[in-house]
């Protein structure tokens, strides 16, 4: 798990930032649960809204170990602020850098890279739709060499701060999960209506909304990719937006421990600090233990995406497992703290609440043990 130099020094000038630019907001972007622009433009200028973007077309161009250790470092101080890099770069860009003509790449791209104009949101999840993505119901038909769009999306990221969004449509009436392709959205499009923002219980600054399509109107030119194979490619996008929701959990994961740690060691009770009882001992040396689990999880999916080996699997397990174990560490961080950490004036319970998304986007973790497991079976009967 040992990091390059230059994945330490981007880790050690990313986790600077977000002491100084991110940390001393994340409260009041719980608070107030409002999109913070302010703190987005930061980012945007540091350049973490191009992090898989290649330097040629304006983006930072890091590897995947680094892009995921700045979500993680982003996390560990705000997870708004995290889920909106992690959804703007995994399941904004990503679609038009894996699928995009040339064309396409350097008309939309090069400026959601930079992120002034505005994000990029991923539109799949439908109200009827979910888990079983397959199952789309949202329609593209063919009017001369146009497509009419009918539908609806819901719980979309970035969605009404987006510039551009790509989302999936059924073009063709095979039952099933085929015949589902991309189309590209510019936000200005008639036909498009963008829904109310959710009032959720955590990353309340992140911008979560519902999508409308009313015979929405895209030339051809809109569609990403090619005819039909809109559902090969999300399954590929979510294997590395796992990651990403992986390396968002343990940094909500180690930002609980980092308070937890830091208070234990200095709460006394009967001139003893905790960090004397047995009980505190074990229950930090776990949280720690599992964290490494996931770090070591995270990298590794996130090394096999770089080497361009398989890694559904592996991208799988370290979201299922970091999900899952950030949740635990959530729970034990204000267990560990006692009443203090009950209260909004710590972060540990917005943390609490924030982490709780990690076990639901991007597929549930029912869906990650599907996931694994078939791919497991698959390989006993090879
Ligand atoms: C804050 C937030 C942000 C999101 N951002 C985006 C986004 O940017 N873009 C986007 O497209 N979507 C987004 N989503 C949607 C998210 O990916 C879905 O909520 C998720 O995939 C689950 O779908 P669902 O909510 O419809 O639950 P359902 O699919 O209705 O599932 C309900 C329950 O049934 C279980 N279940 C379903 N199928 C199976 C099965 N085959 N076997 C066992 N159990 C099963 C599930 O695990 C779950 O426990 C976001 C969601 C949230 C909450």
């Amino acid at each position: 798990m040992e990091l390059t130099d230059t994945q330490k020094k981007f880790q050690e000038s990313v986790r600077e930032f977000c002491k100084q630019e991110v940390e001393p907001h994340a409260a009041r972007i719980d608070q107030k649960g409002e999109f913070p622009h302010d703190v987005m433009d930061k980012v945007a200028d540091f350049g973490l809204f191009g992090c898989v973007v290649p330097k040629e077309y304006g983006g930072l161009g890091v590897d995947t170990v680094s892009y995921a250790i700045a979500v993680e470092e982003l996390s560990r101080v705000c997870g708004s602020t995290g889920i909106t890099v992690a959804a703007h770069n995994s399941l904004g860009v990503m679609p038009f850098l894996l699928f995009g003509s040339q064309q396409q790449i350097e008309e939309y791209v090069p400026p959601l890279a930079k992120a002034k104009e505005g994000l990029s949101a991923f539109g799949l999840t439908e109200p009827e739709a979910g888990s079983d993505a397959g199952g789309t119901k949202t329609t593209g038909v063919r009017d001369g060499d146009d497509w009419i769009v009918n539908g609806n999306k819901c719980f979309i990221t970035n969605a009404g701060v987006a510039k551009t969004l790509v989302i999936t449509a059924k073009t063709d009436k095979i039952p099933g999960s085929r015949g589902i392709s991309s189309f590209i959205v510019d936000k200005d499009t008639p036909g498009f209506i963008i829904g109310k923002k959710e009032d959720k219980m955590g990353l309340r600054g992140s911008d979560t909304r519902e999508l409308a399509f009313e015979n929405m109107r895209l030339s051809a030119d809109k569609m990403l990719g090619k005819e039909g194979e809109g559902f090969k490619q999300f399954m590929i996008i979510l294997d590395g937006g796992r990651v990403s929701i992986g390396a968002m959990a343990l940094g909500l994961a180690q930002g609980a421990f980092d308070h937890c740690l830091r208070y234990a060691r200095e709460r006394e009770l009967n001139n003893c600090p905790i960090t004397g009882f047995q009980a505190i001992q074990w229950k930090l040396a776990d949280m720690y233990t599992k964290i490494q689990c996931a770090r070591h999880l995270i990298y590794h999916a996130a090394r096999l995406e770089d080497a361009h080996r398989k890694f559904s699997t592996e991208s799988a397990m370290a979201k299922l497992y970091a999900s899952e174990i950030a949740t635990e560490i959530a729970h034990d961080a204000i267990q560990v703290v006692g009443g203090r950490g009950y209260m909004e004036d710590m972060p540990l319970e917005r943390i609490y609440r924030d982490v709780r998304l990690c076990e639901i986007g991007e597929g549930t973790s029912e869906i990650q043990r599907l996931v694994i497991a078939r791919d497991l079976i698959k390989r006993v009967l090879d």
